[in-house]
């Protein structure tokens, strides 16, 4: 079993989520920031990939006061389980989601990962190791589901992304298409990796709706399965 999992991201209007220099960028305005506050308020679980937190260092906390009283009333921590998926442990002690805000924390990582490193990493999250050369992420979301995770939202970046698409472990994918180009051949994309060769081996979507937000657009499609 595996939890039902969300991918959300900010891309510009040419499929970049950042710069080709991968530093952080602002692609969607307030109102959208406030629909990914609730969806992340929402959500057991949220996952990142390694390359995310080294360029970003993200908290990944649910930032609307309203939103974490709502959670309080729940019954649940005030933030989901943060995950990070980093096959070595490359994840710096003092990054920003192991210290800031309340709850618990997991850190995904491989057989081949440093011992010393998981016990320093493991003061502040617990450390699962999953697959040998790269976090085995269909063991991951076993795990997370054994946690009782059952909805989790996945924010990047690209390499992340497309391995879960890959592995056909995504159930939903929701998208802010921003009012602008970033270009750049090697800036990150909502799905990099290796990609598809062959047509049907495409991931086929469902279109649920196009919203108008601002001055871009949220895209929600269904995985088709
Ligand atoms: P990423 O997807 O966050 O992390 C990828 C890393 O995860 C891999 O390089 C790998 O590093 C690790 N990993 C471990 N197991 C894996 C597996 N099974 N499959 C895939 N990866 C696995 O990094 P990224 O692609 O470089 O993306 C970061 C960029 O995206 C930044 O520029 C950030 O600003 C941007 N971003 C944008 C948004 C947005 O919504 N606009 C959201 C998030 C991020 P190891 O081999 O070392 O484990």
């Amino acid at each position: 079993m595996r939890p039902h999992v969300l991918v959300n991201v900010a891309m510009s209007a040419d499929g970049k989520l950042s710069t080709r220099e991968r530093c952080q960028v602002r692609i969607s305005g307030r109102e959208d920031f406030s629909r990914v506050d609730q969806l992340k308020s929402e959500s057991d679980g949220i996952m990142v990939g390694i390359g995310t937190v080294l360029a970003d260092d993200p908290s990944l906390t649910v930032k609307s006061p309203a939103l974490k009283e709502g959670r309080n009333d729940r019954g649940v921590e005030e933030n989901p389980v943060r995950i990070v998926v980093d096959s070595t442990l490359r994840c710096p002690v003092d990054a920003s989601v192991l210290h800031k805000g309340e709850g618990r924390r997991v850190i995904a990582c491989t057989a081949r990962a440093d011992p010393g490193k998981a016990a320093l990493l493991g003061a502040y999250a617990t450390v699962i190791r999953a697959g040998d050369d790269r976090v085995d992420l269909k063991e991951i979301l076993a795990s997370l589901y054994d946690m009782g995770i059952r909805r989790l939202m996945v924010e990047g970046g690209g390499t992340l992304i497309w391995a879960l698409f890959e592995a056909d472990l995504v159930d939903e994918l929701t998208c802010f298409v921003g009012n602008m180009i970033i270009g750049g051949g090697t800036a990150p994309t909502l799905a990099d990796g290796t990609g598809f060769i062959r047509e049907d081996a495409f991931i086929r979507l469902d279109l649920e709706s196009a919203v108008r937000i601002g001055e871009g657009v949220l895209l929600t499609w269904r995985i088709r399965r």
